[in-house]
Parts: structure tokens; sequence; C-alpha cells
């Protein structure tokens, strides 16, 4: 404690505070080298329809590090990237990736019509030239705009609701469409859902975890479902692990799949194998 220290020394930092500190210092040191060398890859998990089709995939960004030899999942490194706005190279990356694997898509006749979803974070959509970015990924890229869809949360639009709806506006005018991530899981989805122009929810993992054995996250996930039915929204149930999961969102009307059940993300060549 900086008190305790004496008159004479000015001390901020405990020596546990000192390391955290080194050791944050050295992870985003390693991730700006991480996205300099090529070590960000994009996982693609599918998604699927009501009849068990491929209508799609998310990407996931992972971290392949060679100095540690591993693949760094993104809890572990998104949030300090958001801290320190290494987030927007990274994003840049990601959207740019994601836009040459749609013009990949294109060239089969069994890829063409799939869609490609990708995480957007705040940071990211607080960048002014945000808009003009994707545009430019876009154009650049040749990729389809409306086979792109950017995934929001709910953190992407406390602050400045009428900017990200602004946004949102010029991006639909090219075709891309949204979807609302983690549903169900912040404190005011169902506002923001009246807002702004989204095209799909997507059911958080947290709801259909315990749907075969919780009335009350089955009658949550049943409300969601029949709300998003009215209003017409596209639907995605996120976190999909078993039989008894699937058949009871069929039956409640579900027509979007994702989960290990049907794939767990992995690398563009182990799913150009399945479709
Ligand atoms: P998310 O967008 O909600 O992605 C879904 C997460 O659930 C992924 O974790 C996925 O691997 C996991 N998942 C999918 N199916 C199942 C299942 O059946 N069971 C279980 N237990 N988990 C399942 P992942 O890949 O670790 O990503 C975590 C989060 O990191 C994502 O949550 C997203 O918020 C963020 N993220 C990932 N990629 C990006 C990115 O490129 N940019 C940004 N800004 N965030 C990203
Ligand atoms: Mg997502
Ligand atoms: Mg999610
Ligand atoms: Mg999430």
């Amino acid at each position: 404690q900086a008190k305790d220290a004496g008159r004479n020394t000015v001390r901020f930092f405990s020596p546990e505070m000192q390391s955290a500190i080194e050791s944050r210092l050295a992870l985003e040191q390693a991730l700006r080298r991480a996205l300099q060398e090529g070590e960000l890859r994009l996982y693609f998990q599918p998604q699927i329809n009501q009849y068990g089709h491929y209508i799609g995939a998310e990407a996931l960004l992972r971290w392949h590090s060679r100095a540690m030899d591993t693949l760094i999942p993104p809890m572990q490194f998104i949030p300090l990237a958001e801290e320190t706005g290494l987030i927007v190279g990274l994003g840049q990356w990601v959207v740019r990736e994601a836009c040459r694997q749609l013009k990949a898509w294109e060239a089969r006749t069994e890829t063409r019509k799939l869609q490609l979803a990708i995480n957007v974070s705040a940071s990211q959509l607080r960048q002014p030239d945000f808009v003009h970015e994707v545009k430019g990924c876009l154009l650049n890229s040749g990729a389809n705009p409306k086979r792109l869809k950017l995934e929001l949360t709910e953190s992407a639009f406390l602050v400045n609701t009428d900017q990200v709806d602004e946004q949102m506006q010029q991006l639909r005018k090219l075709g891309v469409s949204f979807s609302l991530d983690d549903f169900g899981t912040g404190f005011s989805s169902l506002s923001y859902l009246k807002r702004l122009p989204f095209d799909q929810l997507k059911i958080d993992q947290a709801f259909v975890r315990d749907v075969t054995t919780d009335p009350n996250d089955a009658a949550i996930v049943a409300a969601i479902l029949a709300m998003s039915r009215s209003l017409g929204l596209e639907i995605i149930a996120e976190g999909v692990e078993t039989e008894a999961q699937r058949d009871f969102l069929l039956k409640n009307g579900c027509h979007g799949f994702q989960g290990y059940l049907f794939g767990r993300p992995a690398p563009i060549e182990d799913l150009a194998r399945v479709w």
C-alpha cells in the first residue's frame, strides 16, 4: 500500500499489480505482433436450417501463437484488444478475410448461397470510418454484400445508439444484414430491437443449455421464438449440443441452429469437406 510505504517513498503499485501490468503489456505486444505476422486465423462454425441444410457459418477469431505453440481463444485476447484499441486492426483483418472467403464460396455451386456472419465489437463501430472500411472490403473482394452478416451485441450501442442506427442504415443499403448476438443476456435487448434495424436474433446459449430441463428457460426460449416470428426476424439458436435441445427448438418453430451438435468451429478446409 502506498500509504504504509513510508513518507519518502512513493509506491503506486504492489508487486502483484506491477507484474499484472507487465504481463498485460507483454500480451499486448505479442498480440500486436500476431496481427503483423499473420498469426490470426478465422475458424468457421456451420449454421443450419430446420431441414438440416447448411445456410452459412459464423467466423470466429483464433490466435495461433507460434511462440506458445497454441491456439488462443478470443475471450483471452479480445477484451485486451478492446481496451488497447488493437481491436480496430483485428476487426479490419476479420472483415477483409471474411469478404475474401465469401468471394471464394461464390466460385462453387455448393457454397454460393452461404451467408457468413462476423462479430463486430463496440470499439470497431465507434470508428468514424467503419462503414467506409466495410464498403472498401466488399468492393475490393467483389463479395456479394447480401451474404455478409454483422453480429452486434448490446454493448455496441449502449452509447450512441443514433450513430449506430445511421451506420446500420448505410450498410443495409448495400445489402449487408445484421444480427443481434447473445440475445437475452443484456439489460434492454428488447428496446434495441425496437430501435435498430436487425434482421436476425441469436438466442444466447445460456438459455439453450437447460431448455429441456428448466421450465423457465423453456418458457423464455418459446417466447423469444414466438416474438421473433411475429416481428418477422430470422432466428439462430446458439450452443445447440444435443438432439433433445434441437427437438425442443424445432417443435417451437426455430428455423436456425448453431452448435457442437452440427459442428464445432474449424478451419475452412474442414468445412469444405462436408458441404
Ligand atoms: P459469440 O459470437 O457468441 O460466439 C459463439 C461462441 O460459442 C463461440 O466461442 C463458439 O465456439 C461457442 N460455441 C458454439 N457452439 C457451442 C456449443 O454447442 N457449446 C458451447 N459450449 N459453445 C459453443 P468462441 O469462438 O470462443 O468465441 C467467444 C466470443 O468471442 C464470441 O461469442 C464473440 O463474442 C467473440 N469473438 C469471436 N470472434 C470474434 C471476432 O472476430 N471479433 C470480435 N469482436 N469478437 C469475436
Ligand atoms: Mg457471434
Ligand atoms: Mg453469441
Ligand atoms: Mg458471446
